[in-house]
């Protein structure tokens, strides 16, 4: 597979054409199919290719390095898409469902964000109802779906009541798209990530039968957890794939530049920069590849785990692609190389799929409840006596936490900060003696985790501005630069005329 997505980026994609054109080429779902790509971790018998989670992981960090649309149209059919059926739905709609994914004959994605809601899960409005003849009728509204429009399957969290209206949890449904009722919205037109399609969804009584159920009724949010923990994964190797492309063309330019003090390469600022960015992506894919060899070897991973691969992997990756863009001058600054449209690209995976900040304060928040469980989550990873001694600064730290609710809120930020940055350290300093690069690896990730315990004990209890103080200092912007909405919507011209409807 590999093989395959190297020689058809050298031969066969323009990444900079599909950006503008804002479309994935024709052929692609075909060729894709054909290598593999859409069915990776779908069992043999079904037409699959039942990859392992760190094969899973080589196969994304090469797609992220070549191109964030790539990755991220394979990322939502393989594993937002497919994981909801192929644990929770029902035998038969698996036998009929699964090979026609693998085989490219389908697409599906999952669809869980609405317009009053996104991380904040248990909000959702779309409402099921069960029907006396065990049907179910989906009322509501999507919005973001990535192949919204285009997938014939949409794994929809809905919130379930019962012929008597009671209430009964989220629940998942597996909507075959040409279901009447299902309404396909406005594409919304992305910073980045251009060629793969966001659409808004509607459900106008759209009725599916029982067995589109996927897994028990009201069991909606740990079936999309299955969803979203592969997921998280997923995005991260993506985004480091896409640091060390970044990296790799800043390295080569160093190499070819002359600045003021001589030899780019040479320039300790610039050598600490990038040295610093490698170290950030080598803790990071570290980190992701622990988590894989403990998923191949059928151990329980911890969700905090998963959580702390999305938070880093996409910020530290992010980082070293916003590094390499600097280090490269005004070529970085250019839409055609490749380390700008990676920049525009990658910096959605700091927000969807749990956004950095929200996955970080509910991690905290956890942990800030319970400080005593931190030592556990380090499972069968044994560090050394100093890294130990940082663990229970950690465990001090969260479990000082603050009675003002707004207060919590920046406490639990932290704590689920260093939770994060305590287990990098810990599995970079596992790897420390494999080479320099990963001695200096472990060092810095220490090094990090010390001055955000520093900064942490510095700065939990500090005092904010009033929300009211903070709103009338906004209003005073009105002052400087004046109503400068602009009532001309681009939008506006792309709607059909009225007259020619
Ligand atoms: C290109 C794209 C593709 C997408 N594809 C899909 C898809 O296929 N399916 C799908 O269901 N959804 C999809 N989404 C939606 C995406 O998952 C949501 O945008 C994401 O969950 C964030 O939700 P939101 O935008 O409503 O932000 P909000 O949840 O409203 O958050 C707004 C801000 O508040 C912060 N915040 C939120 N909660 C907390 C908290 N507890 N503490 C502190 N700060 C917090 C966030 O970090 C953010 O800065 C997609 C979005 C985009 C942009």
């Amino acid at each position: 597979m590999q093989d395959f997505l190297r020689e058809y980026a050298r031969n066969f994609l323009n990444s900079r054409l599909m950006d503008e054109r804002r479309s994935l080429p024709p052929a692609l779902i075909s060729e894709f199919a054909e290598a593999g790509l859409l069915g990776l971790q779908i069992p043999r018998r079904y037409g699959g290719q039942e990859l392992s989670h760190a094969d899973m992981k080589r196969v994304f960090t090469q797609l992220g390095a070549i191109d964030a649309n790539l990755a991220v149209f394979c990322a939502v059919h393989n594993t937002l898409g497919i994981p909801p059926i192929r644990f929770s739905a029902t035998d038969a709609v698996k036998d009929e469902v699964l090979p026609r994914l693998a085989g490219g004959q389908a697409l599906v994605t999952s669809a869980i964000s609405e317009p009053g809601i996104g991380s904040h899960v248990r909000g959702m409005a779309t409402t099921a109802s069960r029907n006396a003849d065990g049907s179910f009728t989906i009322n509501g509204a999507k919005k973001w779906i990535s192949l919204g429009g285009d997938a014939r399957y949409v794994n929809v969290f809905a919130k379930l009541r019962d012929e008597r209206g009671r209430p009964q949890g989220i629940t998942g449904f597996l909507v075959d798209s040409r279901t009447p009722g299902f309404e396909i919205g406005p594409e919304m037109l992305t910073l980045g990530l251009r060629a793969v399609p966001q659409y808004d969804l509607g459900f106008r009584n759209l009725r599916v039968p029982r067995s589109a159920l996927l897994g028990q009724e009201g069991a909606g949010l740990d079936i999309a957890k299955t969803a979203f923990t592969s997921g998280r994964v997923v995005l991260a190797a993506m985004t480091l794939g896409a640091a060390m492309r970044s990296l790799e063309l800043a390295q080569r330019f160093t190499n070819g530049r002359e600045i003021a003090t001589g030899s780019m390469a040479e320039n300790g600022r610039i050598r600490e920069l990038l040295a610093e960015s490698g170290a950030g992506v080598q803790a990071a894919e570290t980190l992701l590849a622990r988590i894989a060899a403990w998923q191949d070897a059928g151990e329980d991973v911890p969700d905090a785990w998963f959580f702390c691969a999305k938070i880093l992997g996409c910020e530290l990756g992010w980082s070293a692609i916003d590094n390499a863009l600097q280090v490269l001058g005004a070529r970085g600054f250019l839409d055609t190389n490749t380390v700008g449209q990676h920049f525009r690209d990658y910096r959605l995976f700091r927000i969807f799929e749990g956004s950095t900040e929200a996955i970080t304060v509910y991690l905290g928040s956890v942990f800030a409840r319970k400080p005593d469980e931190f030592a556990d989550l380090l499972g069968p990873v044994r560090p050394t006596a100093p890294i130990l001694d940082l663990v229970d600064q950690v465990a001090r730290i969260s479990a000082d936490r603050p009675e003002d609710p707004g207060a919590r809120h920046i406490h639990a930020a932290l704590v689920g900060e260093l939770v994060c940055w305590t287990l990098l350290t810990v599995v970079t300093g596992e790897t420390a003696h494999r080479s320099a690069m990963d001695a200096y690896t472990a060092s810095w990730t220490e090094h990090q985790l010390r001055q955000r315990l520093r900064n942490a004990q510095l700065t939990s209890h500090r005092s904010l501005p009033t929300l009211a103080e903070f709103t009338d200092h906004v209003a005073g912007y009105a002052d400087v630069i004046g109503d400068v909405d602009q009532r001309r919507w681009p939008a506006e011209e792309w709607r059909t005329d009225p007259l020619l409807r």
